[in-house]
């Protein structure tokens, strides 16, 4: 078990366990709260102080705005992943008949993308 410890300025300390559902983050571009899977975060190449991560509707507002490139379509799915929505990702390689993202041709970037942000909207995190 991990826990935060926060002196109060009453003197008094807390000790906060440190859970799956208990760590939260705010989107850069909203300020919207939202929890974050650890787990996840620790498993990319992110490290606790410097990764940002963006919540699914900026994303999506993102990608409204321009069509997605091979970069936005990596982004998204190392993002999502660390949300907790691997499974997700991976289920849309086999629909898409890919192994990898790379494999994507160009004209199926906005349907993956697409795809990617509904699975998640209808999923919940696995
Ligand atoms: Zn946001």
């Amino acid at each position: 078990m991990f826990y935060i410890k926060t002196k109060l300025p009453s003197g008094k300390v807390i000790k906060t366990e440190i859970t799956d559902e208990s760590v939260y983050t705010h989107c850069p571009g909203c300020g919207r709260e939202f929890p974050v899977d650890l787990l996840e975060v620790f498993s990319g190449e992110g490290d606790l102080f410097s990764t940002r991560i963006v919540c699914s509707e900026c994303t999506k507002k993102h990608f409204e705005k321009q069509k997605p490139a091979m970069e936005d379509i990596v982004l998204l799915a190392t993002a999502l992943c660390r949300l907790g929505y691997s499974k997700q990702v991976l289920r849309l390689y086999d629909d898409f008949g890919i192994s990898a993202i790379q494999e994507l041709e160009s004209q199926d970037y906005s349907a993956y993308a697409d795809a990617l942000l509904s699975a998640v909207a209808e999923g919940g995190a696995a």
